[in-house]
């Protein structure tokens, strides 16, 4: 995701203007087995930036969905909420799509629009002091010892960034104590485009359609439950998934690693600092529930290369204090909503309470039977509502 702003801002700025994305990573072969709902919004901002060709062929549109709220040991699960249809006529409203390829086209448009790419982290930035006016350049040091001279430094560094933190920038949230394990599977039948969420006791259990008869899973468990049935032999750990699975789809194969991520939320204090803006994860984790961590990150990007573009467009400085502000102003409030929404479902649905589900499962129904208020939900997962930025409505910067 890193790379994501780069390729239309390289585009859009001109030749007065170096883009630079360092990243440890980028020289590395991806190994991240997870599979990303990609909202309608995130897949015109991949267009606009001409990625989106390069990874559609293999991305499942979700053509429905189905809830379910039940116990493991339920024989059958009602279903108390179906989502069809497309987000507007002949959108989808999301895809799904894997995040090394992904990853990999990101990093091959990037190159094309000729980004500088340095596979090295950052390990230290401060206000240049030689050779510029106080305050108008930062000095950002590359592991490795190769020195920058930047105008605005971008952190997308992740969950743990260690850019926030050297910007004495904290964090608020906590863990939920659970982990999401993740792997993919292949089975007999087709899934039709169908998504499907089972809300277990420990936390939702995903079934995300994937091209090619498969699905990706993503399992959320308490911490130690996670930790043990990832360490679990093949065939044990084949029974345990095939008891939240079930057979609907004919008999499953687990074709893909198993990994544990640990679940929270947390939201930096702030998005901006002196020549600073934070992006994606390392502004903000919430919980993979609705599928929406990555398209906030993506919105994020959306937002800052507008603010960055219209600026330098009016002869302005892209990292004065007054552009980030209007960035910050853009995503924070939009970014506590989204995570006081994970959160909130989260606590509903990840408990084992007959009282609470018995609430929750009337509310379902309820949002089930009325189209227009599932219709603004699913414009509203879709990324759709609210003060959208350009690259977001698929147009140029
Ligand atoms: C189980 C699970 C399922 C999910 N499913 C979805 C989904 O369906 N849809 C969705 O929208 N979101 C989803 N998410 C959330 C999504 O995966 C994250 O929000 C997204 O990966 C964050 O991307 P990022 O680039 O901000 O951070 P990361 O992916 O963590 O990338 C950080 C990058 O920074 C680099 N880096 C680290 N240190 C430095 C340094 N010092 N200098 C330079 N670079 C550095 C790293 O090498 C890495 O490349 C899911 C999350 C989980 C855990």
């Amino acid at each position: 995701m890193t790379v994501a702003p780069t390729c239309s801002l390289r585009e859009s700025l001109g030749a007065g203007f170096s883009v630079t994305v360092a990243d440890p990573a980028l020289d590395k072969t991806p190994n991240d087995p997870r599979a990303s709902a990609i909202v309608a919004a995130a897949q015109r901002l991949f267009q606009a930036i001409g990625v989106w060709d390069a990874v559609a062929g293999e991305a499942q549109p979700i053509l429905d969905m189905v809830v379910t709220d039940s116990r493991l040991t339920d024989a059958v699960r009602p279903v108390f909420l179906t989502f069809d249809g497309d987000a507007e006529p002949g959108q989808p409203f999301a895809h799904m799509v894997e995040n090394g390829p992904l990853h990999a086209a990101l990093l091959a448009r990037a190159r094309e629009t000729g980004v500088v790419l340095r596979p090295a982290g950052i390990a230290e930035f401060a206000p240049a002091s030689i050779g510029s006016a106080e305050g108008q350049d930062l000095m950002v040091g590359l592991a490795g010892g190769e020195r920058l001279r930047a105008r605005l430094l971008v952190a997308a560094d992740g969950a743990r960034s260690g850019i926030r933190d050297r910007a004495g920038i904290a964090t608020r949230g906590w863990n939920y104590g659970q982990s999401a394990i993740v792997t993919t599977v292949a089975h007999e039948r087709d899934h039709g485009g169908r998504a499907e969420e089972h809300f277990l006791p420990a936390g939702p259990f995903a079934i995300l359609p994937l091209k090619h008869c498969r699905s990706s899973i993503v399992w959320t468990e308490h911490a130690a439950e996670a930790e043990r049935i990832l360490a679990l032999p093949a065939r044990d750990f084949h029974a345990e998934l095939e008891r939240r699975f079930g057979l609907h789809l004919g008999e499953i194969e687990v074709v893909g690693p198993r990994r544990a991520y640990p679940i929270g939320l947390w939201i930096a204090r702030a998005f901006i600092g002196p020549r600073l803006a934070l992006i994606g994860d390392a502004a903000h984790v919430i919980h993979p529930i609705a599928g929406q961590g990555l398209n906030m990150g993506l919105k994020d990007v959306a937002a800052l290369a507008e603010t960055i573009v219209d600026a330098a467009r009016l002869g302005l400085d892209p990292g004065a204090a007054a552009v980030l502000e209007r960035y910050q102003r853009w995503r924070r409030f939009d970014t506590m909503a989204m995570g006081v929404a994970t959160d909130g479902l989260n606590r509903l649905f990840s408990n084992r309470s007959d009282v609470l589900r018995f609430s929750r499962d009337v509310g379902l129904g309820l949002v089930d039977r009325l189209p227009g208020l599932k219709q603004l939900f699913i414009r509203e997962a879709a990324g759709l509502v609210g003060e959208v930025p350009k690259l977001l409505k698929g147009e140029a910067l």
